[in-house]
């Protein structure tokens, strides 16, 4: 039986492509499940000029364009509890009219001061909503909870990422201030702790020791598509490695927290990230790759995109070796890698195990396939689930031993809560576990800063990878050089 949860939402940006491709429906099935019912309510604002029932209507039209045969009445039950205020965020005095509404929705649907205010806009404008929050006195100050949640991406360096913080910090506390990074909001992301510290065979041996390198790839098929005028300043570097594979990768390197609570687990990530090393010049250029993808037929090239420089220096691919300094990882690098126009769309890890010390099964003649490293995939999308690939003998007369996979794959007719779902149900709770903490965020900067700078001032040699691949060759001879590969290659 679901708790049903109670609080306003302030949804700033409610007309833009987040909140109706994504909020909407995430909201739509904590009401259905019971998360959020009769004590909630949801105030929509944006510069549109949209009434009460036009912004129902949008809200009908995006929860139907995910869900089929969506049930009406309980749809426009639950549309029922969204209004709208047209409102320019940079205007101070109209702030008011937000409060008002707010007071009068809390007293209407009993929210008890409970408050959410979620920034589904351009992030240059987080600071002065915060500040003007604050000042305008829209926060509750009734006992009740304030909360703000914001987008991706959380500044373009450390140093403008601080600013923004400490502009955050002047309105809300590190505890009321949730930053999503929706790869954490992902069932097989929040499953790495499950497998690390639920299984003995796992965390045992989850150490230098018996683990001779992590692999973790996000890969996208499609280019730029219609976001270059964003991507052209950010790159695959900010866009992807500064959020969702730093926080991967914390979660893979990170101590046991002291219990599985949101301060204790982001303790640990924040002690692991302080651990990596962060590169010099040299170090950086020889354990940095990075490419952009050439034109292949018709498709154009990265800098033939529209919205895109010609000279574009911008990377839309990425991998690289990462190394910490501390007693459990020391000699075991992490590998990852990210791109466009890669050969899928998947998310996974791959966590190489070192081969036993002598192959017995070896002698002359003796017929059977040398043994293999163990490796644990964690599936992260678009199937989700993992696999142990272990040695075994195979059936035949001799004996001869083969890698075998042992697999689970989440059944796809399960329902799996979307990321926006949880994340938005543990907004709502206080739960901090799955979201960007500050100290995370800052180490995650200061470490990939050091990489831009290496390459803004070498000159990259740009286009250098097929549409289709993996990336471009260095990406694979970043693992030979280490005598490795990559686990997933093309064509598996
Ligand atoms: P969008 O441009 O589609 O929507 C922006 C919204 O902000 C619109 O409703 C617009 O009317 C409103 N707005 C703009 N200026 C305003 C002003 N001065 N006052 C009041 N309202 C104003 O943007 P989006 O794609 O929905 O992205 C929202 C946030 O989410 C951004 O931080 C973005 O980086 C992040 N994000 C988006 C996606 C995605 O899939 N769209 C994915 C990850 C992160």
């Amino acid at each position: 039986m679901a708790t049903e949860r109670r609080a306003l939402i302030m949804l700033f940006g409610a007309t833009g492509d987040l909140a109706t491709r994504k909020l909407y429906f995430a909201m739509y099935n904590l009401y259905i499940k019971g998360n959020i019912h009769d004590h909630f309510a949801v105030i929509g604002t944006a510069r549109n000029k949209f009434n009460d029932e036009q912004f129902r209507e949008l809200v009908i039209k995006s929860v139907n364009s995910s869900v089929k045969n969506a049930d009406k009445k309980t749809l426009n039950d639950f549309a029922s509890h969204f209004y709208y205020e047209a409102h320019d965020v940079t205007d101070s005095a109209h702030y008011s009219v937000l409060r008002d509404k707010a007071d009068e929705l809390d007293k209407k649907y009993d929210l008890q001061g409970n408050r959410i205010f979620y920034l589904s806009m351009a992030p240059n404008f987080f600071g002065v909503v915060a500040k003007n929050l604050k000042t305008q006195n829209v926060l509750s100050t009734n006992g009740g909870f304030n909360r703000l949640v914001i987008e991706k991406p959380f500044g373009r360096d450390f140093a403008s990422a601080k600013a923004l913080n400490d502009a955050l910090s002047a309105s809300f506390n590190e505890d009321q201030i949730f930053r999503i990074d929706h790869y954490l909001g992902k069932e097989m992301i929040q499953n790495i702790e499950a497998l690390r510290f639920g299984n003995t065979i796992f965390e045992a041996l989850w150490n230098n020791r018996y683990i001779d390198n992590i692999q973790v790839t996000l890969a996208e098929d499609l280019g730029v598509e219609e976001r270059a005028g964003y991507y052209d300043n950010s790159g695959a570097l900010r866009d992807m490695v500064q959020n969702h594979i730093m926080q991967i990768v914390s979660l893979l390197a990170m101590e046991q927290p002291v219990a599985f609570k949101d301060v204790d687990i982001r303790a640990e990530k924040v002690k692991a990230l302080r651990s990596l090393r962060v590169y010099n010049v040299a170090e950086a250029s020889v354990n940095f790759v990075r490419g952009q993808y050439d034109p292949e037929g018709k498709n154009p090239g990265y800098r033939q995109e529209a919205g895109v420089p010609s000279d574009s220096r911008t990377e839309t691919f990425v991998a690289g070796k990462l190394l910490f300094d501390n007693y459990r990882w020391s000699g075991t690098p992490f590998y990852i890698r990210t791109g466009k126009k890669l050969a899928g769309k998947f998310t996974r890890v791959d966590v190489v195990f070192k081969k036993p010390l002598i192959d017995i099964f070896a002698f002359p003649q003796s017929g059977s396939t040398p043994l293999t490293e163990n490796v644990l995939t964690i599936f992260v999308d678009p199937a989700q689930g993992f696999s142990l690939r272990v040695n075994a003998k195979n059936g035949d007369q001799g004996f001869h031993t083969e890698p075998v996979d042992l697999k689970f794959i989440e059944d796809k007719t399960r329902d799996v809560p979307q990321p926006y779902e949880r994340l938005i149900h543990d907004v709502l709770k206080g739960d901090g576990t799955n979201f960007s903490s500050w100290q995370e965020v800052g180490y995650a900067w200061k470490f990939v800063d050091q990489i831009r700078r290496v390459w803004d001032i070498q000159q990259p040699m740009f286009p250098n990878y097929q549409p289709g691949t993996m990336g471009p060759v260095a990406a694979d001879e970043l693992l030979t050089k280490d005598h490795r590969q990559w686990i997933y290659k093309l064509n598996q």
